[in-house]
C-alpha cells in the first residue's frame, strides 16, 4: 500500500495492493480461503500476532484489506473491518462493544433492521435503547443515563430524509464520554465524513451507493483503532466476513464513486426541483433544497445532497399506491443507490405493518414516496414521475 497522501478521488483509484510478479495493472481476485505458512515458527508468530499477515479469509484477505484501506482513507479513519452485509456490520459493531446492562441512545428513525435489533434482539441480552426525535436534538441529553455507552444515528435518514447535526452529536458524545456511531450509508464517504465531526465509528452498507450498480451485498465499519480491534476480534470469531469476490467488486466500485455520486446528486436535485413545482405534491424533502428544514446543517456537513428524494403526494395511501402502479420506467425494488432509479411508497409496502401513529413517529406520512434517483438521463426520470403524478 502507498503511504502518500492524495486527494479523495486519487486515493479511491491508487490505493492498491502490491503488484504480484505478473505486474498486473488492476488488482487480481484472491479467491483463497486460507494462506500457507513457511514453517512452524512462521505459523506460531502469525497466530500470536507478532506478524501481520493473512492467515484465513474469515480474518483477512488481500481483497477485503484493499477495500477497507480505501474506505479508511476516504473517511479519515485509522482502521476498519469489512462485512458480508451492512446489517452484519451494524450487528457486529454493537455486539462487539456492548455488555449486558448497557444502554444505547439512538435516533428514532433508523434503518428497519437496525430498529429490529434494538427492539427485538438486544433486549434478550439486557441491552436497552432510548430514542430521540431527530427534529428535537435539544432532548438528546435527557435520554443519557449512567449506563449509556453508544450514541447512534443516520444522516440523512431513511426514508424521511431528515438531517441531524453531526457536530452537535460529536459534542454530546464527547461531553458524556459516549461512543458516537454514524451509519453513513445515505451520504457515502464522498459526501460526508462523520469522523471530522467527532464520530468514533462509521458504518456503511456497501450494498447501496458504494457498489452502486445493484450487484453485491457488503458492509464496513471504520474508525478508531482500539474500537476496531474489539470489533475485529469479535468478527474473526463469529464469522460475518465479506467475501473476497464481493470485496474485489466493491473496491473497483470505489474507483468511480465520486463521478457516480456527483451525477446522482445532480439528477436528484433536478428531480427535487421538478417535484417541488408539481401541483399534486404537498412537499419535497431533499437536503440541498432551500426548503429543507435542516438545509443549513446539510450544507455544513455534506458536499452535495445525495441521491434520495422524499416527497408527499396529495391523496394519501390510495394516491401513493396508484402512483407506484402507474410508474413505467423506474423500478419498484427494495434496494437504493443503484444506477437504476427506484421508487417506493413505505406506507403501503415496507411500513404497512405499522400503525399510522407508529409510522408518523418515524416521519412516514401516508403519501410519502421515496425516490432513489439513478443515473438514467434526468429527463427520462422526470418524465416517468410526471406521467405517474398526472
Ligand atoms: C441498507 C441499509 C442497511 C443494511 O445494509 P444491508 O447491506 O442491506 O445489510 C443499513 N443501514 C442503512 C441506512 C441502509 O440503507
Amino acid at each position: 500500500m502507498n503511504e502518500e497522501k492524495w486527494n479523495f478521488e486519487t486515493e479511491a483509484i491508487r490505493t492498491q495492493l502490491e503488484r504480484t510478479n505478473f505486474l498486473e495493472h488492476s488488482t487480481p481476485l484472491y479467491l483463497t480461503s486460507s494462506f500457507v505458512f513457511e514453517d512452524a515458527e512462521d505459523m506460531r508468530a502469525s497466530f500470536t500476532e507478532e506478524k501481520e499477515r493473512n492467515i484465513y479469509s474469515r480474518f483477512s484477505n488481500p481483497n477485503t484489506s484493499e477495500f477497507v484501506e480505501k474506505i479508511c482513507k476516504m473517511e479519515g479513519a485509522e482502521s476498519g473491518y469489512a462485512f458480508a452485509t451492512g446489517m452484519a456490520a451494524v450487528f457486529s459493531t454493537f455486539a462487539a462493544l456492548l455488555n449486558s446492562g448497557d444502554h444505547i441512545v439512538s435516533a428514532r428513525s433508523v434503518f428497519g433492521s437496525t430498529h429490529a435489533l434494538f427492539t427485538t434482539y438486544f433486549p434478550k441480552w439486557n441491552i436497552s435503547t432510548s430514542y430521540f426525535n431527530i427534529n428535537e436534538p435539544e432532548t438528546i441529553e435527557s435520554f443519557i443515563t449512567s449506563n449509556t455507552k453508544i450514541l447512534y444515528a443516520e444522516s440523512p435518514t431513511n426514508p424521511a430524509i431528515d438531517i441531524i447535526d453531526l457536530e452537535l452529536l460529536g459534542s454530546i458524545a464527547k461531553k458524556h464520554n459516549l461512543i458516537l456511531i454514524i451509519d453513513n450509508c445515505f451520504a457515502t464517504p464522498y459526501l460526508q465524513q462523520p469522523i471530522k465531526f467527532g464520530a468514533h465509528l462509521v458504518i456503511h452498507s456497501a450494498t447501496k451507493l458504494i457498489d452502486g450498480q445493484g450487484r453485491v451485498l457488503g458492509g464496513v465499519t471504520v474508525g478508531s483503532a482500539d474500537l476496531i480491534r474489539d470489533i475485529y476480534l469479535f468478527s474473526r470469531n463469529t464469522g460475518p466476513a465479506l467475501s473476497p469476490f464481493n470485496a474485489w467488486v466493491l473496491s473497483k466500485s470505489l474507483e468511480t464513486l465520486s463521478v457516480r455520486v456527483d451525477k446522482h446528486c445532480e439528477n436528484a436535485l433536478k428531480v427535487a426541483e421538478f417535484l417541488e413545482a408539481h401541483p399534486n405534491v404537498n412537499w419535497v424533502k431533499y437536503p440541498f433544497l432551500k426548503s429543507h428544514p435542516q438545509y443549513e446543517v446539510a450544507k455544513k456537513q455534506m458536499k452535495l445532497g445525495g441521491n434520495i428524494v422524499a416527497f408527499e403526494i396529495k391523496g394519501g395511501i390510495a394516491a401513493g399506491r396508484k402512483f407506484i402502479n402507474t410508474i413505467k420506467m423506474c423500478s419498484l425494488s427494495a434496494n437504493l443507490g443503484d444506477t437504476r432509479s427506484i421508487v417506493t411508497h413505505p406506507a403501503s409496502t415496507t411500513h404497512s405493518k405499522l400503525s399510522e401513529d407508529e409510522r408518523l413517529g418515524v416521519s412516514i406520512t401516508d403519501g410519502l414516496v421515496r425516490v432513489s434517483v439513478g443515473l438514467e438521463h434526468v429527463d427520462d426520470i422526470i418524465n416517468d414521475l410526471k406521467q405517474a403524478l398526472n
